[in-house]
């Protein structure tokens, strides 16, 4: 029964009764780094830059998403700050849909000297992926020697008055020596730091058993190294991830759990590729194309309308799709064309 539904307030929900309020853009599938669990391990085929959704048709989008229910848009890629002209569709997103919770993430590296800026454009929150503290190993992770930007950027970020949060994808064998780092920046600066669990996405994932750190190990040790007490459910909306305080400490830690555990139940995201595809499930490959429409003069808002409501209606529940196909990559495409 994959129908989708009028949820109570004209929120739309779909054939499970899920309200989807939270659409995730990426805006490039182009990085300025090589990390070693998202890009595909062969060559990378970039999208070409006709196919990639100009400002204006993402614009369209959230214009049209506002009045269904979305309540929350996060900017991410690829590698979003490194579009050009990004600054200014910050500040048209802030237009187009005034009253929508904006965030970003980012991978920082073109953070410093931009923080201020995005600040006082309306940016609220920003995710930083930062895989390692030392780096060497960030060298090694990321392909790129540029550790020390990354961290000026956490600076100007809290500097600036956004509100921080870093992830770390846990790789076992790769940047669990580092958890004690990981707590410290935690305990001293007003962040809250977040373990990722490593997902098999990507047909060329280089995902395997070995280097698989789960959510529950993290937390034992972490847990030997300061004194954690859980932020309960309810308190503030974390999405999937599951937060502590560390006593003394500025700011938290906090785990997703997206192998070992799952929250499909509680999914409100819709995701849209820089290609202009909508992706209702992060697990499933199967997608619906906007972009013809939206690049036809011949399209009304209706029918741009049905594709959404048609996507909704059919959003998977991911975790069965991910149980069936762990050790081969659950889906084909790579994280950096999906986003995150
Ligand atoms: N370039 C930006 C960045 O680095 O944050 C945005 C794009 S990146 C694809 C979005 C998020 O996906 C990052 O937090 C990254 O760590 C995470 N990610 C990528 N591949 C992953 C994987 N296989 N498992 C878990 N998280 C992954």
């Amino acid at each position: 029964m994959h129908q989708e539904s009028e949820a109570p307030h004209g929120r739309l929900a779909d054939g499970f009764g899920r309200v989807v309020s939270y659409l995730r853009v990426s805006v490039t599938d182009r990085c300025n780094l090589r990390c070693m669990y998202c890009r595909p391990v062969k060559d990378f085929q970039a999208i070409s830059h006709s196919d990639i959704l100009s400002y204006e048709e993402y614009l369209r989008i959230i214009r049209l998403g506002a009045p269904l229910g979305l309540t929350k848009v996060r900017l991410t890629g690829g590698e979003p700050l490194a579009r050009r002209g990004f600054d200014r569709f910050l500040e048209q997103v802030m237009l187009a849909a005034p009253g929508m919770d904006v965030r970003l993430t980012t991978n920082g590296t073109l953070l410093p000297g931009r923080a201020k800026t995005l600040a006082s454009l309306g940016l609220k929150a920003v995710n930083i992926s930062l895989d390692s503290l030392d780096p060497e190993n960030f060298h090694r992770i990321t392909g790129a020697d540029l550790f020390a930007d990354v961290r000026r950027g956490i600076d100007e970020c809290l500097e600036a008055g956004l509100r921080v949060k870093v992830n770390a994808v846990a790789l076992r064998g790769v940047n669990d020596h580092e958890l004690a780092a990981f707590v410290e920046l935690a305990r001293t600066h007003p962040l809250d730091m977040r373990f990722i669990e490593f997902m098999p996405i990507g047909g060329d994932t280089l995902w395997e058993d070995t280097l698989y750190w789960p959510a529950s190990d993290i937390l034992e040790q972490a847990g030997r190294m300061a004194e954690l007490s859980p932020v309960h459910h309810g308190d503030e909306g974390h999405g999937p991830a599951r937060m502590w305080t560390i006593a003394g400490g500025q700011g938290r830690l906090g785990v997703i759990s997206g192998l070992s555990g799952h929250y499909c139940l509680s999914c409100n995201r819709l995701r849209l590729t820089c290609d202009g595809r909508l992706r209702p499930c992060l697990y499933s490959d199967t997608e619906y194309r906007l972009r013809p429409l939206l690049r036809s003069a011949k399209t009304s808002e209706a029918r741009i309308l049905e594709v959404l409501r048609r996507a909704l209606a059919r959003k998977p529940m991911g975790h069965k799709l991910l149980a069936e196909r762990r050790k081969r990559g659950v889906c084909l495409k790579p994280m950096t064309a999906i986003g995150g």
